[in-house]
């Protein structure tokens, strides 16, 4: 039987997805090999390469004059690559700090550059994102990063930045579940494991303009310039995550693409909000105009009863609801992926749970 798996990354991909990629795990096409097996510029993987990056292309509306890319090292790598292409000698980036992930992207940044962190409401509880008013933006910064969702916090950027600096964005937790304006972005980067697919690869969104800024000191394969020149086939490229998330952007297709994915987010993320709020025994973590709709994060009153609450799940297949290990408390990941079963399961779970020992 299939968990309603609620882990934050690697998570739940579409089942339809996974079955696919059993079926088709040791003969592609017919042509007697894996896709695993393949050469990355062979016709099998070429075709999946270049059908991806339309389909994304297509699913975000993404305008002219910007690349999609598929590169490695996790959004991790992109803390310090965003720094390295595009952050100059004399030049201040700007940074908003929302909490665990932009505190490390912030900290590698540190190590590259002049970094000035317009505003700071990481250590508040209940977590947030900043407002637009107490930025204190520099003149002039090369760019401005923010963290559009804190995965362990559980706090999401719901209107972004206007600035007339590039603005870039780590969107590891919620890319691809929501339509975006990719015209108001320099660039924006994504680990897979979350909406995505398989752990392996980083999504990177960027203007072409804006990756001609990199030095030429910056070693070739850390330059954004060259993975748009090579189409990200400089190197081998990650074939079998690319062809996973080939799947996984073919599946959103077939639900209607991202506004019919964003309603559904809504959907199963107001149920959940929907029993947090209803009485005092559990309580959300993050304050309600930033609350995600990925990561819902809370705790329970008495917090002696969390590791009960975890337990007593598990043994119902709700598996994974954990909070991250820095925060302790609950936390339940609803990608595009899991299904409204799953959190129909919680709900009601989570009903019981309360008339039990509330
Ligand atoms: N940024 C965010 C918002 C994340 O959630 C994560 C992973 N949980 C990372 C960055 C780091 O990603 P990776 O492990 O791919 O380096």
């Amino acid at each position: 039987m299939r968990a309603y798996n609620f882990s934050a990354g690697p998570a739940i991909l579409p089942e339809e997805v996974l079955e696919e990629v059993q079926s088709e795990l040791l003969d592609y096409k017919n042509s007697g090999m894996s896709i695993m097996e393949v050469s990355h510029r062979g016709k099998e993987y070429s075709a999946i390469h270049e059908e991806t990056i339309s389909n994304i292309k297509e699913l975000l509306n993404i305008p002219d004059g910007y690349s999609v890319l598929f590169m490695t090292g996790g959004a991790s790598s992109q803390f310090s690559l965003v720094p390295l292409n595009l952050l100059g000698k004399n030049e201040v980036a700007d940074y908003t700090n929302s909490g665990a992930w932009s505190k490390k992207a912030i900290k590698e940044g540190l190590m590259i550059g002049n970094i000035n962190v317009v505003a700071d409401c990481s250590s508040e509880i209940p977590t947030r994102v900043p407002s637009i008013s107490e930025c204190n933006f520099s003149n002039n910064a090369a760019y401005l990063h923010i963290t559009s969702n804190e995965t362990i916090s559980g706090a999401q950027w719901k209107l972004f930045p206007e600035s007339n600096v590039p603005l870039v964005a780590d969107m590891s937790s919620d890319i691809l579940s929501k339509p975006l304006d990719i015209s108001k972005f320099g660039l924006i980067y994504a680990g897979a494991q979350k909406n995505l697919g398989p752990a392996g690869i980083t999504l990177v969104i960027i203007k072409d303009e804006l990756a001609k800024k990199c030095s030429d000191e910056v070693p070739t394969i850390f330059q954004y310039k060259t993975f748009i020149d090579n189409n990200s086939l400089f190197n081998t490229v990650p074939t079998f995550p690319v062809y996973v998330l080939c799947l996984v952007t073919r599946w959103l297709k077939k639900q209607g693409g991202l506004s019919e994915m964003n309603k559904l987010n809504l959907q199963k993320a107001n149920k959940l909000y929907e029993i947090i709020d209803r009485s005092d025994f559990y309580k959300g973590t993050a304050v309600n105009e930033c609350r995600s709709l990925m990561n819902i994060t809370w705790r329970i009153q008495n917090e002696e009863l969390e590791s009960v609450f975890i337990n007593e799940a598990e043994k119902n297949n709700l598996k994974t609801l954990k909070g991250h290990r820095s925060v302790g408390g609950l936390r339940a990941s609803i990608y595009n992926a899991f299904p409204i079963e799953g959190v129909n399961e919680l709900v009601s779970f989570m009903n019981d749970f309360e008339l039990k020992y509330g």
